[in-house]
């Protein structure tokens, strides 16, 4: 099996703004699995504040390339992504290109979108959510009319102006709305206040409210909070979803974390044994990994892939945002093709 890899760098519609960093670019790699006639895509996105980086990447793909050369038999997934997994530690966005590019290789050969192979119904697709980040107030008034055609806004709080931002949307629209503090509010008193703020102005759930080191805290806040609380940055990979029942209603999984598909689909249905919600989250992404991810949506309580729409460069088309849902075409593997 041959591999290619190219850096690509995202360049995002607005500058993306958090509790802890602003930026208006974020680093990729685009990586292509080709073997017997066909080609498989997948893709690493690497913002920065994750420690992964393009340099990274390459030494990761450099020092798995005699494994991956040496594939004889591609369908083996159960024991390749393992194999990949153990070359090095971390690097779990560029593990995640290699698990994306495997799977397109594997469903175009089987001539079935992944979709399919998993048995779900592309009809139960979620409607995703749309990201406004930390801004002033006119530019958070023109990203949500921008946002007209979603049915839930996801807000970035844990700064000083979290009551501000909400009361700008709300002056705009009435939809529903799902908070993301980043790990922005450090005592627990004031974040169960602002939670019945934010549960009496339609707010449906908080995502990671507090820092991921304060998991006590976390879990007192989850016996008295109106709203679920999500777990992202306490949630990576698969062997840290057991430990968050109690302490979190549901896990945020993002290909990117907890290196690809393979994993993804065993952390939903070990969150699922453990009676815990689930919602799939992306970053800056192109297509080609928004669709990846949205061929597990159909299994999911909430998506957040808006990753895609972010961008202005986006070099695959793949699945779409309707009406603020998510559409899967009825193609091949990860359902991607290039622009
Ligand atoms: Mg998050």
């Amino acid at each position: 099996m041959q591999l290619r890899f190219s850096p690509y760098t995202l360049e995002l519609r607005h500058a993306f703004t958090t509790a802890t960093y602003s930026r208006t670019t974020t680093p990729a790699m685009l990586v292509e699995l080709e073997h017997d006639g066909v080609i498989g895509y997948g893709e690493s996105a690497m913002p920065p504040y994750l420690g992964e980086s393009q340099q990274t990447a390459t030494a990761f793909f450099r020092r798995a390339q005699p494994l991956i050369e040496n594939i004889s038999d591609p369908f083996q997934l159960e024991d390749l992504l393992p194999a990949i997994d153990a070359v090095a530690p971390g690097n779990t966005a560029a593990k995640a290109a290699f698990d994306i590019a495997l799977h397109d290789w594997v469903g175009q050969k089987f001539g079935a979108p992944w979709f399919r192979l998993w048995g779900l119904d592309a009809a139960k697709t979620p409607v995703t959510s749309f990201t406004i980040g930390i801004d002033t107030p006119e530019i958070v008034r023109l990203k949500t009319r921008e946002a007209a055609i979603y049915k839930i806004i996801k807000v970035k709080l844990g700064r000083e102006n979290d009551r501000e931002m909400i009361e700008t949307i709300r002056s705009v629209t009435d939809t529903q709305i799902t908070v993301d503090a980043n790990q922005g509010w450090t005592d627990r008193d004031e974040a169960l206040r602002m939670i019945e703020w934010l549960a009496a102005r339609g707010v449906v759930f908080i995502e990671q409210p507090m820092p991921k080191a304060q998991l006590a805290d976390t879990a007192w806040l989850r016996e008295r909070s109106p709203l679920p609380l999500i777990a992202d940055e306490n949630c990576q990979r698969l062997s840290d979803v057991a430990a968050l029942r109690g302490v979190f209603d549901g896990i945020n999984i993002k290909l990117m974390k907890c290196t690809g598909l393979h994993e993804a689909h065993k952390m939903i249905v070990l969150a699922r044994a453990l009676g815990m919600k689930v919602m799939l989250g992306c970053m800056t992404e192109t297509s080609c990994a928004i669709s990846a991810a949205a061929q597990l949506s159909p299994l999911v309580d909430w998506a957040d892939l808006d990753g895609a729409v972010l961008i202005k460069n986006d070099p695959f088309d793949g699945a779409t945002i309707v009406d603020g849902k998510m559409v899967l075409p009825e193609r091949p593997g990860i359902g991607v093709r290039k622009r």
